[in-house]
């Protein structure tokens, strides 16, 4: 796919030009049905284009040169809105690029815009979008997945060859899962969070979307800036060549209670086969894997509010025509700024800060991210891996579970454990339910071991039989 692109470049089968002019023609027939771009930079992608074409001509190449690839919009992109699908900055054009851009154009890679989301990140469907809601390549009438789910359905639509999320509590994993193609949330500080508009920074990481294991890898190196020469990373302590010595783990607490038995059986599928090719699977057990999700709510809600306190009408976005002193301006652009799940999670997360309750609350959740810690640790020495599922179904319909807050954030209980943990994870498709929509596994590996994860995806990806979104 991208290694693909890349030869026809170099060959000259295809200039960059073209290549960027053939996707934004997708996009402009496919997109109105999606509605997975936020903006879309027409003239600066041909512009970048041209650029990399030179570069290609002159035989300096980098791997992603005159690639063209979306991002989220909640990464900062010099000259170019970044609205993170929320009114409050809707008319937001940053001054300055995220340090994943920076290197990304270094690269010459094409940017041909800025995916919807959930509004800063919050949320697991891409429907509270202040531009509308996503939907999900495989079935119109079903969700992508979010909060990247602009991101995770521009790739599996083919509307871009690859594309940049943010992964808070498996925002890059879940909808990749929705969608059929590959997800990676790096080890926690592999790549720069720097412009990545702040959700709960001590969570989060930018992460990669795209149409193969391979692929994602790509990105992830030309992301974290390490040389794309030179997969076999140095911190890397396993190599997926050799099979017989990979010890797959299975944690019981993920293929039980909660989780759908058709996609817990698709996983155990890939179990199986990983075992035929030599690996040994471990059943095993994660301590306070239940106590996973109230404790990332609860974190993730302290820092957001925290962090989105920034949003004042002032410094940043929107603002209300009608305050008539500082404190009534503040009040009004922020109530008529942010959409409903934002103010959720800003009361929440200064109700569990506020004086009385920190300790019960946050100091609690904190506790049980330590345990968590430990429990991971011991587990990632009883294995080399773990394998679960990404989540505990599969797309659902628009509408029918985004009046339940509760029941949405239950759905993040097969991915927040690895932000919590720092963990890398990838998702890769293994299968489809009864409705041919995607299920998704997920790897999850010690610190820094992005490269083994790739490198055991790509060996089912091989001789997995993909079915295509048909739009
Ligand atoms: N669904 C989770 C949330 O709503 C994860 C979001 C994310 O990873 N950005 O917080």
């Amino acid at each position: 796919m991208l290694l693909e692109l890349r030869e026809k470049l170099d060959n000259g089968k295809i200039s960059a030009v073209e290549l960027t002019q053939a996707y934004l023609k997708r996009i402009a027939e496919k997109d109105r049905k999606l509605n997975s771009f936020i903006t879309v930079a027409a003239e600066q992608a041909l512009e970048q284009a041209k650029n990399a074409q030179k570069r290609i001509d002159r035989g300096e190449a980098a791997p992603l040169t005159g690639i063209p690839i979306a991002v989220k919009d909640n990464i900062c992109t010099k000259g170019m809105k970044t609205t993170c699908a929320s009114k409050i900055l809707a008319e937001f054009t940053p001054v300055y690029d995220a340090a994943v851009i920076e290197r990304l154009r270094q690269m010459g890679a094409v940017i041909l815009g800025k995916t919807n989301m959930d509004e800063f990140g919050m949320g697991a469907s891409s429907q509270t979008s202040y531009f509308g809601g996503v939907k999900n390549p495989y079935d119109l009438e079903r969700v992508p997945g979010g909060s990247s789910g602009g991101s995770a359905a521009a790739v599996s639509a083919g509307l871009c060859a690859a594309a940049l999320g943010s992964d808070t509590g498996g925002s890059v994993r879940q909808p990749a899962a929705f969608c059929g193609v590959a997800g990676l949330k790096p080890t926690y500080g592999a790549v720069s969070r720097y412009g990545l508009v702040a959700f709960a920074s001590s969570l989060e990481q930018i992460g990669m979307i795209a149409r193969s294991a391979a692929d994602a890898g790509l990105l992830f190196d030309a992301a974290a800036g390490r040389d794309a020469r030179d997969m076999t990373a140095k911190n890397c302590r396993k190599n997926a060549d050799e099979m017989h010595t990979v010890r797959i783990g299975l944690p019981r607490e993920f293929y039980g209670e909660g989780i759908r038995e058709d996609v817990g059986q698709a996983v155990l599928q890939a179990a199986a086969f990983y075992e035929k090719k030599g690996c040994k699977l471990v059943e095993l057990s994660i301590p306070y894997t239940e106590y996973a999700v109230p404790a990332y709510y609860l974190l993730s809600s302290a820092e957001a509010a925290s962090n989105l306190s920034r949003y004042d009408g002032i410094k940043y976005g929107c603002r209300s025509q009608h305050g008539s002193t500082y404190e009534d301006l503040v009040r009004r652009s922020r109530r008529e700024g942010f959409g409903p799940e934002v103010k959720r999670r800003i009361l929440l997360g200064n109700y569990a800060l506020s004086s009385g309750y920190y300790e019960e609350y946050y100091k609690k959740a904190a506790q049980i991210r330590a345990c968590l810690r430990r429990a991971y640790g011991q587990a990632l020495e009883q294995c080399d891996v773990l394998l679960t599922p990404t989540a505990p179904e599969t797309a659902y319909k628009i509408g029918s579970r985004e009046h339940d807050p509760v029941r949405m954030y239950t759905a993040d209980q097969c991915t927040v454990s690895a932000n919590l943990t720092g963990l890398p994870a990838l998702t890769i498709p293994c299968g489809y339910d009864e409705n041919g929509l995607p299920i998704g596994m997920s790897l999850t590996g010690r610190a820094f071991d992005e490269p083994f994860l790739i490198g055991l995806a790509d060996v089912f990806e091989r001789e997995f039989d993909r079915k295509e979104a048909v739009l």
